[in-house]
């Protein structure tokens, strides 16, 4: 049998979606994979019902259906205070992962580097790899969340073509700061990088903290694909929809690439995701407020459990220092489904620095499953004494 690419050779198992797999083996709540247990608002079941009797039901325009489009630009224009064109600066993708590859794709050629801040969402390395391009990692310190500037100059300086932004960012919740946004700003400029940004938790942000888009800043529109998805802001990751900003001349080329790596995400549910975007601004209000009550209700039994984190400025995870009896944080994250009955995904695997002392957990559940894992993490002070590694 002839190899299979080198290229992929590095590739493992998702380790979120191995933490699913041994969650149900368990019957383990699952705090790992960060997806909702509830339902999507009902607008959009209602319209997703109707859309099953009238269409469409057949591919929509390969970079989106027109009425999908004008009703996210609007919304888009709206929260950025941007003014894109729904004919020039946007392609509809499938979720953010497409959005974010076909990105890196339509930017990068093979050889070229990519700048992405460990630790990261293990997508973009898979981005950068399947396109040929060399990922060069930049540390943000693990309990501070800050970096160096001078450690990012030096690796910006090596002729960097792009720059993957994640804020607010998966696995740590930081949010950006307007002044590290700025250098940021500074560097592309003066050394001339695309920014691609993941925004997926655009709404989901922790006052005072605030959201603020990267495309907006001065100069930045031009070098700047804002990937954002509609998966985390209206609870619906399974319908697989997103989309990629900017530039006309860029997304002309983005159209192309999604074009002949997916054709088009779902007719049917462009059409029923219709109604989120038409939702007013007091939805994204509630939006907040319940995650707000979430990570509260969530924290409050990491605090009983005696358990050290990083309070999250943004999205729906928290990085929960590991026990000081436990060394590795994967042995850590098994023990913890076969003992308490919970799980976590080991943050040594959003890391390119060894770093084994954190697990993430989500809190995008239900009040009561987080009362019900609350519980059960205040089980490991007792247990954690027969703790064998
Ligand atoms: N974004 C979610 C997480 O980080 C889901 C990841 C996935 O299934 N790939 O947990």
């Amino acid at each position: 049998m002839p190899l299979p690419s080198k290229r992929t050779d590095i590739f493992s198992e998702s380790i979120i979606r191995k933490m699913t797999r041994i969650a149900n083996q368990y019957n383990a709540i699952n705090l790992s994979q960060g997806f909702p247990d509830f339902d999507p608002p009902p607008e959009l079941l209602e319209r997703l019902a109707q859309t099953c009797k009238t269409g469409p039901h057949q591919y929509a325009i390969t970079w989106g259906a027109k009425n999908f489009r004008d009703a996210l630009v609007k919304k888009i224009n709206h929260c950025t205070g941007l003014s894109i064109e729904s004919e020039k600066n946007i392609v509809v993708t499938c979720g953010s992962t497409e959005a974010m590859m076909a990105s890196v794709m339509s930017v990068c050629d093979p050889g070229d580097k990519v700048l992405i801040f460990s630790p990261f969402y293990e997508n973009y390395t898979a981005d950068t790899v399947l396109t040929g391009a060399l990922p060069l990692y930049i540390s943000i310190d693990p309990d501070t969340l800050e970096f160096d500037r001078k450690e990012f100059e030096k690796a910006a300086s090596q002729g960097v073509k792009a720059l993957i932004l994640c804020n607010p960012s998966n696995p740590t919740g930081k949010v950006f700061t307007i002044d590290e946004l700025e250098f940021i700003a500074s560097m592309a400029t003066k050394y001339d990088f695309f920014v691609i940004t993941d925004e997926v938790y655009e709404h989901i942000v922790y006052p005072p903290y605030k959201h603020i888009y990267f495309s907006t800043l001065p100069g930045m529109f031009d070098r700047t694909l804002s990937c954002s998805s509609l998966s985390k802001t209206y609870s619906i990751t399974g319908w697989r929809l997103g989309y990629v900003f900017g530039n006309e001349k860029i997304l002309d080329r983005g159209k192309k690439v999604h074009d002949f790596l997916t054709v088009g995400a779902a007719a049917p549910l462009q059409e029923a995701a219709i109604a989120g975007l038409e939702m007013g601004d007091e939805y994204y209000a509630e939006l907040q407020n319940e995650y707000i009550e979430k990570k509260d209700l969530f924290l409050s039994y990491l605090d009983k459990a005696g358990l050290e984190y990083i309070d999250p400025m943004g999205a729906y995870y928290v990085m929960v220092k590991i026990p000081a009896e436990v060394s590795d944080d994967n042995h850590f994250a098994e023990w913890l489904i076969k003992n308490c009955g919970v799980a976590a995904v080991p943050g040594s695997c959003f890391y390119r620095e060894p770093v084994h002392s954190y697990i993430r957990f989500h809190f995008v559940k239900k009040k009561e499953t987080l009362i019900q894992a609350g519980e059960k993490l205040l089980l490991i002070k007792q247990k954690i004494g027969e703790y064998r590694r």
